[in-house]
């Protein structure tokens, strides 16, 4: 009964559309994504928005040691995949430029980028993550080309949909930049993702889970979720330090509900691609779950079966 009752693409046994189902479903194999630090920066920190970026931010809590951006795209993504290659000769990569605001800097520069990337041997396309307001028309083309020879995935950090909080966090942009930015992405053909942060600070648990119904009426086509996590070398790290009473911090099985609660809400065909985040320990400050992705979403899961819910089950828009 429940399997009729969701409304999944390719009818897999799961009660959320997990990114993992899909990716062999789309490939018919597996496929890894190997980071890559282009050496980019943003413009929440060069001054072009503001200085110091996002209060969450401290883009180190996603380094892997191989992506230093003074090592070439190729390098890293050889050094990258070679962790791989030894157990999984079959894999096929796609290089994700994670760190920073991948779209931002001189247009044939990041063009050259990304084909530098795509020239790597193993390589079979590209998911390139950046803010909504760094979309110009000249990339815009390039990208819609890309995608119609290669796989490309632009994902969006889009945070919250609620604008009060964006200004908080000292985001630079407001959530009708997000609006036009999908619509860009997507009437271009280009396969558009979101990311957003579930506890941001000033957030109550219904306007979080407000969230899942506003971005479900986006056409994107992947959701990536994840906990506040307060983190050393960011505004809000160093806030939490120095006064930790001021903010509230996830209790783990808190959060789990919320997730649950927060799938139920969202489309259906979103693919699901995570629900937490894990920073170095050395670098995170609270909270301090020592949970791997993938135990998360078993986690979730679980919960998901005992509650009988599925994603989507509350969602009450159209299968956009
Ligand atoms: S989250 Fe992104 S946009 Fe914000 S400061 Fe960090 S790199 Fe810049």
């Amino acid at each position: 009964m429940m399997a009729e009752k969701m409304n999944f693409a390719w009818g897999h046994k799961r009660r959320y559309n997990d990114f993992g189902t899909y990716m062999r479903s789309h490939f018919k194999g597996t496929v890894q994504k190997v980071s890559v630090n282009a050496g980019l920066t943003c413009p929440n920190r060069d001054g072009n928005k503001g200085y110091g970026g996002c209060t969450f931010c401290n883009n180190d809590t996603f380094k892997p040691t191989y992506c230093q951006p003074d090592i070439r795209v190729k390098e890293q993504l050889s050094r990258g995949i070679d962790l791989f290659k030894a157990k999984h000769p079959d894999t096929k990569y796609l290089a994700y430029f994670q760190a920073y605001t991948n779209t931002y800097g001189d247009i044939s520069q990041l063009i050259d980028l990304y084909e530098e990337a795509l020239s790597t041997p193993e390589v079979i396309g590209l998911i390139v993550g950046t803010r909504p307001d760094c979309l110009p028309d000249s990339l815009l083309d390039y990208f819609q080309d890309l995608s119609k020879r290669q796989y490309l995935t632009v994902e969006l950090g889009i945070e919250s949909t609620s604008d009060l909080t964006l200004l908080r966090v000292r985001r630079g942009h407001d959530y009708k930049c997000t609006i036009d930015a999908v619509e860009n992405l997507v009437s271009r053909g280009i396969l558009t993702g979101a990311h957003l942060i579930l506890g941001l600070p000033g957030e109550s648990r219904q306007e979080m889970l407000n969230h899942a119904d506003v971005i479900s009426q986006l056409p994107i086509n992947f959701l990536k979720v994840h906990q506040l996590q307060y983190v050393k070398g960011s505004i809000l790290g160093a806030d939490f330090m120095k006064n930790p009473e001021k903010y509230e911090v996830f209790e783990l099985d808190e959060y789990i509900e919320l997730v649950v609660e927060f799938i139920t809400r969202v489309r259906p065909n979103i693919v699901m691609e995570r629900f937490a985040s894990q920073a170095p320990y050395n670098m995170l400050l609270a909270p301090n779950w020592k949970l791997k992705n993938f135990e998360m979403a078993r986690m979730v899961e679980k919960r998901l079966e005992e509650l009988d819910v599925w994603q989507g089950k509350y969602w009450k828009g159209s299968n956009a």
